[in-house]
């Protein structure tokens, strides 16, 4: 321990199992799905299947990061909202975050071009220590990302995926100007945040209050992403319409043209066939979220947005 280090606890993650060559434990979940998909189980009983098995693999990572002595962020006490505390957004409120954010990161916008590894290592840093400010304890955890798990052939909407039980972290599709902010979702899991709007949350706050231009970029492109689906949502409704609502909201959004590009590329236009299969394991995904204590899916950009106004206005 260091001079500087004084009053700051480390706790070292081992992550040993992020090293294997296959993701073990997503095999287990998703040998069972594959099989009833193909043979055709009803969805109801997939669903509730596939989410009992989350819950469990989700319950049994708690305990294990429990024992490690891991103190956890208190998300109500310390920012004043949290997954069961969310003050509505108003839409007009969201209309204006949509101007102010797309002026911010059209001003800051820069490439991404240092390699992944290294990026990993600045994220995963700036999430440290960010947790550590708030709780006092360094959760030091692997920089490890693998381009590969099986959850991404079942969930194509997701961007990357992170094992509850291993510690396990893939990224599935370069996203460009996101991709810092995926990878520290990922890593909040890692460090034992398993609620989706938790990680969400804090892999916007460390970036943010990061200081590196690269990991603030990133952090307020996904505050607009986020916001731009929920009003798109809201204006359109959900599905297709909606989907094509985000690209018109794109379009008119005056960004700068890489970043055009990236948000669009961030909700691909899907055949009726790829949309159907991305409706069902979507209705699955939100099930399994439910079922563990969320709101489902929209704690992604709903629940999210919702979490950030919360806490710069105040509390819920
Ligand atoms: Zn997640």
């Amino acid at each position: 321990m260091t001079a500087s280090d004084q009053g700051v606890e480390r706790i070292r993650i081992p992550n040993r199992v992020a090293h294997s060559p296959v993701a073990l434990p997503d095999v287990m979940l998703a040998a069972p799905l594959l099989s009833r998909l193909l043979l055709g189980a009803s969805g109801p009983g997939l669903a509730i299947q596939a989410a009992a098995l989350g819950a469990y693999a989700g319950s049994a990572a708690k305990d294990w990061i429990r024992r490690l002595g891991v103190r956890k962020i208190d998300f109500l006490a310390v920012f004043g909202a949290d997954v069961g505390h969310l003050p509505a957004m108003p839409l007009a409120a969201r209309r204006s975050e949509i101007a102010v954010y797309a002026r911010r990161v059209n001003e800051l916008y820069r490439p991404i071009e240092m390699p992944r590894d290294e990026l990993a290592a600045r994220v995963n840093e700036a999430l440290t220590r960010y947790i550590a400010g708030i709780t006092g304890q360094r959760v030091e955890t692997s920089d490890a990302i693998r381009s590969f798990m099986l959850a991404q052939f079942f969930f194509p909407f997701a961007l990357g995926g992170c094992d509850f039980i291993s510690g396990d972290v893939a990224i599935f599709r370069d996203t460009g100007v996101f991709e810092p902010h995926v990878i520290a979702h990922e890593f909040s899991h890692r460090k034992g945040y398993f609620k989706e709007l938790e990680a969400q949350a804090l892999a916007y706050l460390s970036l943010e209050a990061s200081d590196d231009p690269l990991l603030v970029q990133s952090a307020f492109c996904e505050r607009l992403h986020r916001q731009l689906r929920v009003v798109a949502r809201k204006e359109a409704g959900s599905g297709a319409a909606g989907e094509d609502h985000y690209h018109d909201l794109v379009d008119r959004a005056d960004l700068r043209p890489e970043l055009r590009w990236a948000f669009h590329a961030l909700v691909p236009r899907l055949s009726s066939a790829e949309r159907a299969m991305t409706t069902v394991m979507r209705r699955l995904y939100d099930e399994r979220m439910r079922l563990t204590g969320q709101n489902g899916i929209t704690d992604y950009d709903e629940g999210f947005t919702r979490f950030l106004y919360g806490f710069e206005n105040g509390g819920a």
